[in-house]
Formats: structure tokens, sequence, C-alpha cells
């Protein structure tokens, strides 16, 4: 039956369709073997799910593309687009010539890994309308912090665009199993791409590191992420994680400002703390970690492989979690 809850899903997913390794089929046996509940298949300048969602052993399977080309990736997510294939854009108006009738066939559009260093979004956000922004693209890397830091600054500007996340997945190498990693959580009446669609809009939204990862709530009685809530004197936020790893640090943020900290000293189940709201603005939570020493070489190595590190680069906190706003007006 369907109900109004959290759905898990990956919103940014590769087949032999693209430059994918997986068929369609292995791809979707993965995600059933995930857990998720639905999974947007985006291969490049290719609609492989096709003009309708489909199911698989319970798992939705939604239509995307991954319009590619010189500007940069965007995700177009919609049923009955009508179309197979498109040649890659190689201008900014040959992009909008393809987004913009799909747009009003109702299609939703994501803009991918704006910073990513090899392949940046080159259109802005000024002139280019986003439904959502996929600000934590494949497992963390720093480009993510950098992504995470402008879209804090746009807040701090007054400017939401509702934040998603996105596996990109091509392939695994040797055992790696990186479907879903992250995994995009969505508070939906239904896992309908739809409803689906309609949470990310209402930013309804907080991403973990995988389907098996802590899941990070942040809540203000009825309200949740994305919702604008009156402020009242005495006001708090309640924010509460399935656990903390040791070394973990829980953050809260208002506006600016870093209101409430937990650090794990050691493995804690089950957390959750009232914060106090203390003017208007918008409040949001993280989780975050410090890889060691040993961690970071190895990171920079594994990175550097595929040119998301330089040699010298200092490794930030990377995010584990992180949940999108609630207003308070
Ligand atoms: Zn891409
Ligand atoms: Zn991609």
């Amino acid at each position: 039956m369907e109900e109004r809850r959290w759905y898990k899903g990956d919103f940014h997913l590769h087949t032999v369709n693209s430059d994918g390794r997986k068929t369609p089929e292995e791809l979707y046996e993965e995600l059933y073997k995930k857990g998720l509940d639905f999974a947007f298949i985006t291969d490049h300048n290719f609609n492989t799910v096709g003009e309708k969602a489909a199911d698989y052993k319970g798992v939705g399977l939604y239509p995307g593309i991954e319009v590619s080309g010189n500007q940069g990736h965007v995700n177009v997510f919609g049923e009955n687009m009508g179309l197979k294939s498109i040649e890659s854009p190689r201008s900014p108006e040959a992009y909008n010539a393809v987004i913009d009738p799909l747009r009003e066939k109702g299609a939703f559009v994501s803009v991918n890994h704006p910073f990513d260093r090899g392949l940046p979004w080159r259109m802005g956000f000024e002139d280019f309308r986003a439904d959502s922004v996929e600000v934590w693209n494949a497992p963390m890397h720093t480009d993510d912090v950098k992504c995470m830091n402008w879209w804090r600054e746009k807040l701090l500007d007054g400017v939401y665009i509702p934040a998603i996340g996105g596996s990109d997945f091509h392939r695994d190498f040797f055992v790696t199993r990186l479907v879903a990693s992250p995994t995009t959580y969505v508070y939906a009446a239904s896992k309908s791409m739809k409803d689906v669609l309609a949470a990310v809009k209402a930013g309804h939204v907080f991403v973990t590191n995988s389907p098996k990862a802590a899941r990070l709530f942040l809540t203000c009685g009825q309200a949740l992420p994305g919702d604008k809530v009156p402020f009242t004197e005495g006001a708090t936020v309640n924010v509460s994680c399935d656990f903390l790893r040791r070394g973990q640090v829980l953050r809260v943020y208002h506006n600016g400002d870093e209101v409430f900290t937990c650090r794990a000293k050691r493995h804690k189940n089950g957390l959750s703390f009232d914060i106090p709201v203390t003017a208007p603005g918008f409040v949001r939570a993280e989780v975050r970690y410090q890889l060691g020493k040993v961690a970071c070489a190895l990171y920079r190595k594994g990175a550097a492989h595929f040119g998301r590190c330089d040699e010298n680069e200092d490794v930030p906190e990377f995010i584990y979690s992180f949940t999108n706003p609630i207003f308070f007006e």
C-alpha cells in the first residue's frame, strides 16, 4: 500500500546505453538488491526507461536523460517526453532548444555536478531555471564539498534550489557496490514518479552516504525540510539520526552560524536533539567527518585517478549526510 513517508532512491544512473558497464537489467537487479524504492535512469543523451515509468520487483524505474554537451550536464526527468535520444548540444541555445520543450511537457530539470572540475555547469543558474541541483555527485569527493559551499552561500543570499544527490553510477571497482552512493530520501505521498518529484520540488529531502547509512531527520512539529514556518518566540527544531559513528560530527546551522555541534567520541545510536530557533531565517543539519592521514593519502590517490584531486590538495571535512533547510519567516 502506498503511504506518505520517506522513500529512498537514486536520481542519477548509467547503463550500457551510454557509457555505463551494466545492462539495464543488471542495473535494475542491483537497485532491487540495494532496497531502493525508486531510481531515475539517466543515460547521456538517451532515454533508457522510455515514455512511461516502469517497475522492477517493486523498484520504481523512472525515465530520465542526462543532457550532456559542452556546457555541462543536466538531468531531465519525465514521462511522455517523446524522445529516445538527442544530439549532444554544443551551445547554450542548443541546450535550451532541447530542454524548453520538455519543460513545457512537464519535465523536471536538475543540474548535475555543477562544480565538477572536469565537467562543470557553464550556463549558471541566473538565466537557467533548475528545479533542483545535485549537490552531492558520486561517492564523496572534494568537488562535492565545493558545491555544498556554493549552495550554502546561495541560501545566505536568499536563493534556494532544492538539493539532491546522485550516484552517477557507471561501474563498480573490485568489490565496491556504488549504486545509490549517495542515497536521496524524499518525503512523498507515494513512491510514484509524480509524487517523488513533487517532494523534491517542495524540498522534502535529505541525502545520506548509502542505503544503509544513518538517516538524518530535521523537523519542526509537522514541518519538514523545504517548509516555511512562521517564526515564533520559543520555537525549536528537532534533529535526529539513526546513529553517529566514532569521529563523526553532527552540526546544525541557523543561517550562517553553527548553533549546535555533537561530536561522537564513540558510536552512538538513536540520537535526538531539540534545538532552539532564536530568530527568523533557515535551519539545516549536516553530519561530517574528517579522513585520517592514511585515508587522506588513499583518497588522494584514488581521486587523482579520476582527475578529481590534485596531488597536494587539502582534503576537507567530508559530508556523510545533510538536510534541506526549514525556513522560519
Ligand atoms: Zn554527468
Ligand atoms: Zn552521469
